[in-house]
């Protein structure tokens, strides 16, 4: 039994829609369970849909996301009238269910937000189920409200372990008995109470990690757009190798320092039970692509992979009198843990830390509370840059050949991390600088 999840250009475009059918037939003595995300560009839509007050916005963007369904059903059933006939009614009835919701008065205005983003992924996820039962594949949808049960942090909530096991296991183990293959909502799960909730953006393949732990699966496999993990983000950096391997920490580091072709929490169930992580490219089905173990190995060089995110605000706060002592800090991370804020870097001195935000939260509430024992500034234009992998302080002269490039692009550091695990060296540097080092960067520690 293994987890293959399919991301949102992989569900979009019909010949990769055609290479799901080929992928599930192939393995089907394999038990395959799917998890899927919704159609390229529909969950901003949803997004949007949340943002806007009049009737007629929300009907200009329901509009747009019929359209969109209603492509991809012309040129993915095409010449087949009963099937479109069918995804038609079922976008229809999604859609219906989706304006009753947006007439109810939700008191939490979180929970609606998630309530509305869930339908990308509940149409996708029936759209391509009805495919496969039209390509004699006997599949089934499963929303993953009945598998994935999360704790009540709308917009980016965690898995209850113990009860998404049980959930999960009575949800799909009798389904794969039976022969059947689950075609599983990714994104999104519902709290014990039952209310819809989402894991942030791009969590699909967190759905499917969370998915293969619940139920013991062998292996995950996130198919995507790419063939597999690069030592960069191949779409800017043109010479990026394909990595043949990554040990479980390097890429946990490198979704969290921004290669976007992860979500930085897929590892962590993987993790728990040591099942292998696969990218491969759903464009690409003869290629072998990229497996994430426990194992650290040097084959593809000691620095795996040059990541950045284009921003990654600072927020610096000073105390001259009480800085470590008192409690200052647990002070500072227990305000910005009540305020939905989390923390990617951070650096220490006797008198002041300095914290990049993963996610802002509600900063100027923290900020108010912070102010009343310290002093803070915060500087929103900036991002990092990291380089990652195990061994990374083996490379010799690291530093001084890191710095110079810096210094001959003329571009100031602002801060420097360097993880005790010794996986990764970030650096703070202005956003506009980013794209100006990071190709110098990579041909000078990857080639
Ligand atoms: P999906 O819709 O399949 O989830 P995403 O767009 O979320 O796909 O992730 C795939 C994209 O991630 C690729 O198209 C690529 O541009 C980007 N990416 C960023 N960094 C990397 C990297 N180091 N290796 C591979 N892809 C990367
Ligand atoms: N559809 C969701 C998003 O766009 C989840 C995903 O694609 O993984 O964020
Ligand atoms: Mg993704």
């Amino acid at each position: 039994m293994f987890v293959i999840k399919f991301g949102g250009t992989s569900v979009t475009k019909p010949e990769s829609v055609a290479n799901i059918a080929i992928l599930v037939k192939k393995h089907i003595d394999e038990k395959p369970i799917l998890v899927v995300s919704a159609l390229s560009g529909i969950t901003d839509l949803l997004v949007k849909i949340n943002a806007v007050n009049s009737d007629s916005e929300q009907q200009n963007i329901i509009e747009q996301i019929i359209e969109k369904h209603d492509n991809w059903i012309d040129t993915v059933f095409v010449n087949d009238e009963s099937a479109k006939q069918d995804a038609h009614f079922i976008v229809g009835n999604f859609l219906k269910e989706l304006k009753q919701i947006l007439l109810i008065g939700f008191t939490n205005q979180f929970a609606r937000h998630d309530s509305v983003v869930s339908f990308g992924e509940k149409i996708s996820s029936a759209l391509i189920s009805l495919y496969l039962q039209k390509k004699n594949i006997n599949a089934k949808q499963v929303l993953a409200t009945s598998c994935i049960i999360t704790d009540n942090n709308f917009g980016g909530a965690d898995f209850i372990d113990a009860a998404t096991v049980k959930a999960s296991k009575k949800a799909i183990l009798p389904l794969v008995d039976a022969g059947i293959v689950p075609v599983i909502t990714g994104f999104i799960g519902a709290t014990t109470k039952g209310e819809i909730t989402v894991l942030g953006r791009g969590g699909s393949d967190y759905s499917a990690a969370i998915i293969a732990y619940a139920t013991n699966s062998d292996e995950v496999q996130i198919w995507t757009d790419v063939n597999g993990v690069y030592s960069a983000d191949p779409r800017v950096i043109q010479s990026a190798k394909l990595l043949k391997s990554l040990s479980y920490q390097e890429a946990a580091e490198l979704a969290m320092f921004g290669a976007k072709v992860l979500h930085p929490r897929t590892i962590q169930p993987a993790v728990k039970i040591g099942i292998p992580v696969r990218v491969l490219n759903t464009f690409n089905l003869d290629n072998t692509g990229t497996i994430i173990t426990g194992n650290a190995d040097n084959s593809d060089g000691i620095i795996k992979s040059v990541t950045w995110r284009k921003l990654a605000p600072l927020l610096n706060i000073y105390s001259a009198d009480m800085f470590l002592s008192k409690g200052f800090l647990q002070k500072v991370f227990a305000i910005l843990t009540k305020k939905g804020i989390s923390a990617n870097l951070l650096s220490a001195s006797e008198v002041s830390v300095s914290i990049t935000l993963d996610n802002i939260g509600l900063l100027d509430e923290a900020l108010i509370e912070l102010n009343k024992f310290a002093k803070t500034d915060y500087l929103d234009k900036f991002g990092t840059i990291s380089l990652v992998g195990e061994k990374i302080m083996q490379t010799p002269n690291l530093m001084q050949d890191l710095f110079n490039i810096f210094q001959e692009a003329n571009v100031p550091v602002q801060m420097l991390s360097y993880s005790a695990s010794n996986i990764n060296i970030s650096v703070l540097v202005p956003s506009e600088k980013i794209l100006d080092v990071v190709p110098i960067i990579h041909k000078k520690f990857i080639g």
